[in-house]
């Protein structure tokens, strides 16, 4: 990918401070514009168009970003760049570079779909947090892009060898995946050497209205509340 200066950056919208977009760590989170799958449960489908230009309306120029964060040295410790899907700018490699000279710990949400700008990036970030959507030959049906399993599981790998820090997540909507499916991503996730796995219930609240509410998880899962987490072993 075509290095872009990080003024090209189309952000689409800043958290200034979140506690939950990378666990045990005070951020801010810079959403990115844009992306190619178009799953039924996005919460941020406002996202997902890749808008132009990044000075454009809707979007936060980047010197504004900067600037905000120039202001927060020793207020926090890190930035999460979430999407959308961030890996899809060019910008993003050079947009991390300053945020890295700032002082900063660098996150990364992504859903896997571009993995040569994510081979490139792990180098630079200290923590990915992964969306897995699906066991990865039944991808499409969940982002209704042919093919997506495919880069999807490229990515996965790359990750897992790169030694980077990582949680991976799965939402979860009875409508997109069968509590077989659900087993079998599992083990799918197992054998590629996943540790740190989370399962999340599908939410309603900023989604497009495509799917029903979940009003709880099955008894699969123990306990209850909005997500469960694993340690697979
Ligand atoms: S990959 Fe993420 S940003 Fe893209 S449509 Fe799916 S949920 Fe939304």
């Amino acid at each position: 990918m075509l290095k872009q200066r990080p003024t090209e950056l189309r952000v689409g919208g800043l958290t200034r401070l979140s506690t939950c977009d990378w666990p045990g760590q005070l951020v801010a989170t810079v959403f990115c514009q844009g992306c190619a799958w178009d799953c039924a449960y996005c919460h941020n489908p406002g996202l997902r168009p890749a808008r132009t230009p990044a000075q454009g309306p809707g979007c936060v120029p980047w010197a504004k970003v900067l600037g905000f964060l120039s202001g927060r040295r020793g207020l926090l410790d890190a930035v999460v760049f979430s999407g959308g899907e961030p890996t899809l700018q060019p910008a993003l490699l050079e947009a991390v570079a300053e945020v890295r000279r700032l002082g900063f710990l660098v996150g990364l949400h992504t859903a896997g779909m571009n993995p040569e700008t994510l081979e490139q990036l792990l180098g630079s970030i200290e923590w990915v947090g992964f969306d897995v959507k699906a066991p990865f030959a039944d991808y499409a049906r969940v982002t209704g892009v042919r093919h997506s399993g495919a880069r999807a599981l490229a990515s996965l790998r790359s990750l897992l060898s790169s030694g980077v820090e990582y949680e991976v997540r799965t939402t979860w909507h009875p409508d997109l995946l069968s509590l077989e499916d659900l087993y079998r991503l599992k083990e799918e996730l197992r054998s590629l050497g996943v540790a740190h796995y989370v399962i999340q219930r599908y939410r309603s609240q900023g989604a497009r209205p495509l799917l029903p509410e979940v009003s709880e998880f099955p008894s699969l899962f123990a306990g209850s509340g909005d997500f469960q987490r694993f340690e697979i072993r």
